[in-house]
């Protein structure tokens, strides 16, 4: 099996602060909120992880988009038709729009994240999903082409899912044998490097010991620190090195 790599495309970003990511500050020191899709290749699997959402939710949403998803998956050379597997860490509606992008993709879910989401939930915490994405990814569901994951699953060889929890019901994080040990696309079960490393949660998660479980599952899983890829750190552009405008490299 050939290592992978994992690109990071950085399509959106909004100034926030401190306070919203996490736990206790009380500095509210100002950040900037960045918002990425990655793409997990060895040029022979290709596992794209989340969808970004779509340009007229960012407008919608104060998140104007900074690259296109699309002009970032023709910088890395990657026709976002030919991609076979999708994950979507979780349903939140700024990491699962872009389905349309993927039309020959089957898509992974955690099903409890399905359920959390259709099930008797959805009232309370719709404002975090949005109404279209969620009735595409049934339409998917109808088509046969979701990929219900349960726990742990490999999608493809040296490709894992597990379910982590914690910031929503179902969410999961994806780990990927790279060249020099595992890699973990961490999505929101870590928002910046710093909750992991202090180990603080960020604010308004589902189930805040489950959080800190997942942080404890992800540090075993990790080789290095430079492999972790958490959902909305900034400074990942600036950690790991540049491939094109607005693309990181992690391998
Ligand atoms: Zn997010």
């Amino acid at each position: 099996m050939n290592p992978y790599k994992i690109y990071v495309l950085y399509y959106s970003k909004r100034a926030s602060d401190l306070s919203q990511y996490m736990e206790g500050d009380t500095t509210k020191a100002p950040m900037e909120a960045a918002y990425y899709m990655w793409v997990v290749t060895n040029g022979e699997h290709t596992v794209a992880v989340d969808l970004g959402f779509k340009e007229d939710v960012g407008h919608r949403r104060d998140r104007p988009w900074i690259a296109p998803p699309g002009a970032l998956y023709d910088a890395i050379k990657i026709d976002p038709k030919s991609v076979l597997h999708v994950v979507v860490t979780h349903m939140h509606w700024d990491h699962c729009g872009n389905y349309d992008m993927f039309p020959n993709a089957r898509i992974y879910v955690q099903e409890r994240e399905l359920a959390f989401w259709t099930g008797a939930n959805l009232q309370q915490w719709k404002a975090s999903v949005e109404e279209a994405d969620l009735v595409a990814l049934l339409r998917l569901h109808f088509k046969g082409r979701l990929g219900l994951t349960t726990g742990i699953q490999e999608i493809v060889p040296g490709v894992k899912v597990h379910h982590v929890g914690g910031h929503t019901r179902g969410i999961q994080v994806v780990q990927a044998e790279t060249a020099h040990g595992a890699a973990v696309v961490a999505s929101d079960a870590v928002k910046l490097y710093r909750n992991l490393k202090e180990n603080v949660p960020s604010p308004k998660g589902h189930d805040v010991p489950e959080m800190l479980q997942g942080y404890k599952l992800i540090r075993g899983m990790l080789a290095k620190e430079e492999l972790l890829l958490p959902g909305h750190d900034a400074t990942v552009m600036k950690r790991l090195p540049l491939v094109d405008d607005h693309v990181a490299l992690a391998q």
